[in-house]
C-alpha cells in the first residue's frame, strides 16, 4: 500500500509500505477514503532536523473498516468510521472525564511510533475506544465536514470550551488557520455575541465572516492588541482562542484579555515558558487548553453537522490524490492553500 513518509525539512514523499494489518486483538484496520494535511503537520514539516527518524504522516480520517481483532466489540467490517487524532480505549479515568487526549494507554496517530492516515489503510489501536462509528452512508455532500471532526472542528470547539466561550460574551480568535476557522463556528455556536478574528489572508477572512466573525483585525503585534481592546470597549475580550501556537501569538492573546478573561490555547505550542506573567497575574487570566480531546466531542457535534447547521467541511479549498501529497504540503506551507484533503 501507498503511505505518505516525512523524511527532513520539506522532504515529504509517497512509497509503497507493507501493508497495515492488525497486530493486537483490540484493533481496527480501517481503509482511508477521505485524509487531510493539517496545520500540525507544517511543524515537523518546517523543523525536522536531520538524524530524526522518518514519520509516517497524517491524523485526520474517514474511513471503512476492512478487518476487526477478536476482541474488538462494536465494530463490524463495512462500517464507516471518523478517527480522532488520538486513539484512546475509552474506560480509564481520563476517558471517563471526557479527556481522551490523556488516555493511559492512548498515544497520537502520525508519530514515529505509529503510522498515520495519509496512507491507503491504517492500523487503529484500542478500536472500540478510538473509532466513531457514523450513522451515514457514502453521503458525499457531508464528508468533509464529517472528516473535520478528527481534529479541526473538534479543536476549534475544545478553543471555545477552555477559552469559557458563552452566551454573550466577546471572544477573539487568533489565526486565520482552519483551526482558527473553525473555532469560529465554535464562539458562534457556544453563543459568543462578538467575535474578532485576527488574520490577514483575505479568502480567509471571507470564510470567518460567513462562519460568524463579526469583526476583522488584520494588524499584528502591538497595534493588532490597541485594535482589539479597542472594539471591545477599551477592556479587551473575555474568552481569547489561540489557534496558532508561536510565542507572538501567545503575547497577543495576553495582550487583548479582559482582567478575569480566559484563553483557551490549541495551537501545538512552540515556545518554551509562556510569555507575559506578569501582566496575565495582575489581570487574573486564567490559561487554559491543550490537545482537544476530540473522541468527546464528536457526539456533540455530530447533530449539528448532519442537520448542516455548522459546515467546517468549507475549510477545505482544495483537494488531492495521495499521490500528490508533498503538493499538498507545499501549498499549505505556502498558504496558497487553508486546508488539504487526501483522497486515496
Ligand atoms: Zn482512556
Amino acid at each position: 500500500m501507498r503511505a505518505t513518509v516525512l523524511y527532513g525539512a520539506g522532504d515529504v514523499r509517497v512509497e509503497n509500505v507493507p501493508d497495515a494489518r492488525l497486530i493486537e486483538p483490540t484493533d481496527a484496520l480501517v481503509t482511508v477514503s477521505r485524509a487531510c494535511i493539517c496545520g500540525s503537520d507544517l511543524w515537523p514539516y518546517q523543523l525536522m532536523q536531520p538524524g530524526e527518524p522518518p514519520r509516517r504522516m497524517g491524523h485526520e480520517a474517514i474511513g471503512v473498516v476492512e478487518a476487526v481483532g477478536s476482541g474488538v466489540r462494536t465494530l463490524k467490517a463495512g462500517d464507516v468510521v471518523v478517527m480522532p487524532f488520538a486513539y484512546s480505549d475509552g474506560t480509564c479515568a481520563f476517558c471517563h472525564e471526557g479527556l481522551h487526549t490523556s488516555c493511559v494507554h492512548g498515544g497520537f496517530f502520525g508519530t514515529v511510533e505509529l503510522p498515520g492516515a495519509q496512507a491507503d489503510a491504517l492500523r487503529i489501536p484500542l478500536a472500540d475506544g478510538t473509532l466513531f462509528v457514523l450513522p451515514v452512508g457514502a453521503d458525499e455532500a457531508l464528508m468533509a465536514s464529517l472528516l473535520t471532526l478528527s481534529d479541526v472542528m473538534g479543536t476549534g470547539h475544545h478553543a471555545a470550551r477552555a477559552a469559557k466561550v458563552g452566551r454573550g460574551r466577546t471572544a477573539a480568535v487568533i489565526g486565520d488557520g482552519a483551526v482558527g476557522l473553525c473555532a469560529v463556528i465554535a464562539a458562534r455556536r457556544l453563543g459568543a455575541e462578538r467575535i474578532i478574528m485576527m488574520g490577514h489572508h483575505p479568502d480567509r477572512i471571507a470564510l470567518a465572516k460567513e462562519f460568524g466573525a463579526t469583526d476583522v483585525v488584520k494588524e499584528r503585534g502591538e497595534e493588532a492588541v490597541a485594535r482589539v481592546r479597542a472594539l471591545a470597549g477599551g477592556l479587551g475580550v473575555q474568552s481569547v482562542l489561540e489557534c496558532v501556537g508561536t510565542e507572538e501569538a501567545m503575547r497577543t492573546a495576553i495582550g487583548i484579555a479582559r482582567a478575569g478573561g480566559t484563553i483557551g490555547r490549541v495551537g501545538v505550542p512552540h515556545y518554551e515558558a509562556i510569555p507575559g506573567s506578569e501582566p496575565a497575574f495582575y489581570n487574573n487570566l486564567t490559561i487554559a487548553g491543550g490537545p482537544a480531546p476530540v473522541r468527546a466531542y464528536i457526539q456533540e457535534l455530530l447533530p449539528d453537522v448532519l442537520e448542516g447547521k455548522i459546515e467546517p467541511g468549507r475549510v477545505f479549498d482544495r483537494v488531492i490524490g495521495l499521490d500528490a501529497v508533498s503538493d499538498g504540503y507545499r501549498a499549505m506551507h505556502e498558504r496558497a492553500a487553508i486546508k488539504v484533503m487526501v483522497k486515496p
